[in-house]
């Protein structure tokens, strides 16, 4: 049992950037340019989701059973120091780094999902659907329908479902069913099947399958996504309020860079977005450095363009102003799926193009290196995702010693690569290759107002 004391800290409101953002968020819009409203997307999102997608208030109340069931999942969740990095680095920063690998799915993807399956049994839904790749949000999301009584289903992406069979089983032991994708339970998987018996499947094909689902069992049925929306987003600020609390109990100051690895950009916020509210809203340190980091190989924000693109890769979603490398690029095999995502979320693109935000690119060679280095003297091994942050910690870290800087360094340790020994193993094995971008090609947008 965790004591009161540990508990207290766990935030009483999430935190939304959008009115404290340095220009308006654009709103999302249809094909024709028009604005979406909200009641257009109450048919697949549950309403109280809706309400804090469109919301502008600044502070969201948690409410106080979700609270509770964040300590019963071991939130707060440990903020550790890397004292062993310093050293083996020879470094005069202090590294401070939350670690989400402790929830039970093993990343941060847990604190949103039990948030949406407790809105969407609130609003009176019974049943669940969403898609995975590589199985971190449908794990996330099969434990949340399992803890709230949810029915819970999953369409996989077929490759994934054959190859990668660990989450997959951690979906079936919490009860959800898993379906590959494409599949003969929708109109969309029966045509593809229809075409191509063998159909590997894809992330696109998958959202078709979970929205046609969703859609044709309204009545029962609400879908459910794990990054990218602003309602996401901001489930995940209890991390980073509770970084704030935690560096304060030990005297430590706001600190001097923020690092988080970037898919959609949800585990990257929930750290960032509180210290940028601290640091910059409020004016306590306005030269705090926040670095988003994502692979060269999906290089959205470093080499992508501002512009309104589809949220998935089946174009089906509204269309969301953001960085992106566009939703028809094909991420090229890297194993941090996670981070093989074309976009990013619109309330960090408008941080990235305000230059609040700094992003950087690694391959993953020199991350899967940072993170055997991390391993080894830490003990925790990243995962893949979690890896590329710190890749960029141990340079900032590096940087400081260079110019003997006592900078202090909070980062993102979103999960654990417990379940991501196959991607070790190639490392290992000298197997594992470095992809070049893909070409980018953005002509075939549509054209959105400004
Ligand atoms: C899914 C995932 C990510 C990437 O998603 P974001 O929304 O950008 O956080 C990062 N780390 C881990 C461990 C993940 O499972």
């Amino acid at each position: 049992m965790r004591s009161v004391q540990e508990a207290d800290i766990i935030p009483k409101y999430w935190y939304n950037i959008v009115p404290d953002l340095p220009e308006n968020l654009p709103p999302m819009r249809k094909l024709d340019g028009s604005v979406v409203k909200p009641e257009e997307l109450r048919a697949i999102f549950a309403k109280s989701l809706v309400d804090q997608e469109f919301s502008t208030d600044r502070f969201i109340p948690i409410p106080e059973d979700l609270r509770e069931l964040y300590a019963e999942l071991g939130r707060p969740t440990p903020l550790l120091r890397a004292y062993r990095l310093e050293r083996y680095l020879d470094t005069p920063a202090r590294i401070y780094y939350k670690y989400e690998g402790v929830l039970p799915t093993g990343s941060h993807k847990v604190n949103t999902a039990v948030a949406q399956a407790y809105f969407i049994k609130l609003d009176g839904f019974s049943r669940v659907v969403t898609e995975t790749g590589a199985g971190q949000w449908g794990s996330a999301l099969a434990l949340a329908g399992s803890l709230f009584g949810l029915k819970v289903r999953v369409y996989m992406v077929r490759v994934s479902y054959e190859q990668k069979p660990y989450r997959r089983i951690l979906m079936q032991l919490y009860g959800a069913e898993v379906v590959p994708s494409p599949s003969t339970l929708t109109d969309v998987g029966r045509k593809i099947l229809s075409e191509n018996p063998n159909h590997p499947g894809s992330l696109g094909i998958a959202i078709s399958e979970a929205i046609e689902d969703t859609i044709k069992n309204q009545d029962t049925t609400r879908y459910s996504l794990g990054s990218v929306l602003n309602h996401v987003l901001l489930h995940q600020t209890i991390i980073g309020q509770e970084a704030l609390k935690q560096l304060e109990a030990i005297g430590e100051d706001l600190p001097d860079y923020v690092v988080g690895c970037v898919g959609g950009g949800s585990n990257f916020a929930g750290l960032a977005y509180p210290v940028y509210y601290e640091a910059i809203v409020r004016g306590r340190k306005k030269d705090v450095k926040i670095i988003a980091v994502e692979p060269k190989a999906v290089p959205s924000m470093t080499r992508g363009v501002y512009t309104y693109d589809y949220g998935d890769t089946a174009g089906l979603t509204p269309l969301l102003k953001m960085y992106t490398v566009g939703h028809r690029y094909t991420p090229p095999p890297i194993h941090a799926g996670g981070l093989r995502y074309h976009g990013v979320a619109p309330t960090l693109a408008v941080l990235v193009k305000n230059d609040v935000v700094k992003p950087v690119a690694y391959h993953q060679t020199e991350v899967f290196s940072a993170a055997q280095l991390f391993a080894k003297v830490e003990g925790i091994v990243p995962a893949p995702e979690s890896a590329h942050a710190v890749k960029a910690v141990i340079d900032i870290a590096l940087e400081a010693k260079k110019r003997n800087e006592k900078v202090v360094i909070l980062f993102n340790m979103s999960g654990h690569g417990l379940l991501d020994l196959a991607g070790y193993q190639e490392y290992l094995e000298g197997r594992l290759k470095d992809f070049e971008p893909q070409h980018i090609d953005l002509s075939y947008l549509p054209k959105m107002p400004e």
